[in-house]
């Protein structure tokens, strides 16, 4: 391995998979030799990108063309631009951008390191493309990452499902499990290194393990994850509702370190649109599994993914996404208007909504849950909740932020000195989006981390 002194830094966009890659490769470049500094000063920059919107691809080429100008007068930074964005547009960014001088997508970041220090000391110019079947990991865990107490851990690649929508199955390939000894291997160092939440990755956790063919599934995988010893919770996501299975509502009631939480996406209210998106279950169906969820775990939380304006959408669709809204009483609604995505299939399907359109529906909809959220987090006000404080909050000095087993985010007032630990809250207020809190006291966990299996 060439142990190189060059700096970078890394700019991440789009999911908490792209937040784990731009954690593994910061470790692996580190340890290489690397040194992390601020991106204008740099000599290289590794962006992660997104392509799930085309606004997150602008995003990223706007981007791009800002570092062209330093890179015109200073010669640096070098770009590397991996993950899904790299992979659809490919060589094609190379062409366009003389900067970028690594091109990967999210199945090749193994190659990353080694394309970069070639770039850096041969200039070079990698364009890392491959069958999308193919996966050339990288092996660091995330051990340098962007928070201390809380990790991402990758369980699956790829996706398989096809949502008519959606770009995922293109760019990151078909769905491959890691093997579970790789797993538990890898939250045991994040452990070892002070980590005391992961949640587990997959663009559909559920169908974890079934192309393993060794009957070790996903409700396997999460009871061996919470036996970790020392580590304090574990969260997933996404779940799919064709693939959710009640052995995984079992493991979560039976497990207490698997947080009752779920993030379940539902995409349309209206069934005709569920059946043009390709999504394989109808509302029925997806309120069955928030039934059988809440008669075993009544506390869970449950947050949900919709998309406005799909082609051909309705206003009668409309109604009964808002109507499917009132009934499920998600906690929390993940919205977006419906971004044509091109060589998907609703890309070409007839009846685009027009954008202004588009945006109006998506704010009567987001009016609707705002509510809807508000309401069950002011609920809330007056209990006292577990909080595992791990950051700053994002704005107000004096404010830490944590979240409950139930993936509620509270603010409470506090210092660094607080962070990492577990205490009781009382929950003072509420938004629909935030829970504001006091500590009532701190949770001695020493004992839950001492014990070893
Ligand atoms: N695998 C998960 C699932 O089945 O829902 C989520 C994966 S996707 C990365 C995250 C969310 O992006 C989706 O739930 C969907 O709501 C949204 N999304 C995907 N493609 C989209 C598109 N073309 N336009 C708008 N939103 C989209
Ligand atoms: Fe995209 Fe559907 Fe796969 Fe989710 S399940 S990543 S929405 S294709």
């Amino acid at each position: 391995m060439m142990s190189m002194a060059f700096s970078f830094a890394i700019d991440i966009y789009g999911c908490q998979m792209n937040q784990y890659d731009g954690d593994r490769l910061r470790t692996s470049l580190i340890r290489r030799g690397w040194i992390e500094t601020d991106r204008n000063k740099a000599d290289a920059v590794v962006i992660v990108t997104c392509s799930i919107r085309e606004k997150a691809e602008q995003k990223v080429l706007s981007e791009i063309g800002r570092y062209g100008k330093l890179y015109r007068t200073k010669g640096k930074p070098v770009l590397a631009v991996i993950g899904c964005m790299a992979q659809n547009m490919g060589a094609d960014l190379l062409r366009r951008f003389p900067q970028v001088k690594v091109v990967a997508g999210p199945r090749h970041i193994g190659w990353v390191p080694d394309a970069l220090e070639n770039a850096m000391m041969h200039k070079t110019v990698l364009y890392l493309d491959e069958d999308p079947r193919g996966l050339i990991d990288l092996h660091d865990a995330p051990m340098i990452r962007s928070n201390p107490y809380k990790a991402f851990v990758t369980i699956a690649h790829g996706c398989d499902n096809f949502c008519t929508y959606c770009i995922v199955p293109y760019v990151r390939g078909r769905f491959v499990s890691r093997r579970p000894g790789e797993i538990l291997k890898e939250v045991s160092e994040l452990v070892d290194d002070g980590v005391l939440e992961v949640t587990l990755l997959g663009q559909n956790v559920d169908s974890y393990g079934k192309d393993l063919k060794e009957g070790y599934l996903f409700s396997n995988l999460l009871r061996d994850v919470a036996k970790v010893p020392r580590l304090l919770r574990v969260r997933f996501t996404t779940s799919h509702p064709r693939d959710f299975t009640a052995d995984v509502i079992v493991a979560m009631a039976e497990e207490s370190k698997i947080c009752p939480a779920v993030n379940l996406p539902i995409q349309s209210g209206s069934n005709r649109i569920l059946k043009k998106m390709n999504r394989g279950y109808t509302v029925e169906d997806y309120g069955k599994i928030i039934k059988r969820l809440r008669e075993a775990l009544p506390e869970v939380s449950i947050t949900s993914d919709l998309i406005v304006g799909f082609p051909g959408e309705t206003e009668e669709d409309l109604q009964c996404t808002l109507e499917m809204l009132k009934t499920m009483e998600f906690d929390l609604v993940h919205t977006a208007s419906y971004s044509p995505r091109e060589g998907t299939p609703a890309a070409n399907m007839p009846d685009q909504i027009p954008e202004e359109e588009k945006k109006r529906r998506l704010s009567i909809v987001n009016e609707l849950q705002d509510a809807i959220s508000f309401k069950k987090n002011k609920i809330l006000e007056g209990k006292v909740f577990e909080v595992l404080l791990d950051d700053f909050a994002p704005r107000g000095k004096g404010m830490l932020q944590g979240r409950t087993p139930t993936d509620k985010v509270v603010l409470v007032p506090g210092d660094e000195s607080m962070l990492g630990k577990l205490c009781e809250v009382r929950i003072t207020g509420a938004s629909n989006w935030y829970l504001y809190g006091e500590i009532v006291s701190f949770r001695d966990f020493s004992d839950v981390l001492e014990v070893r299996i």
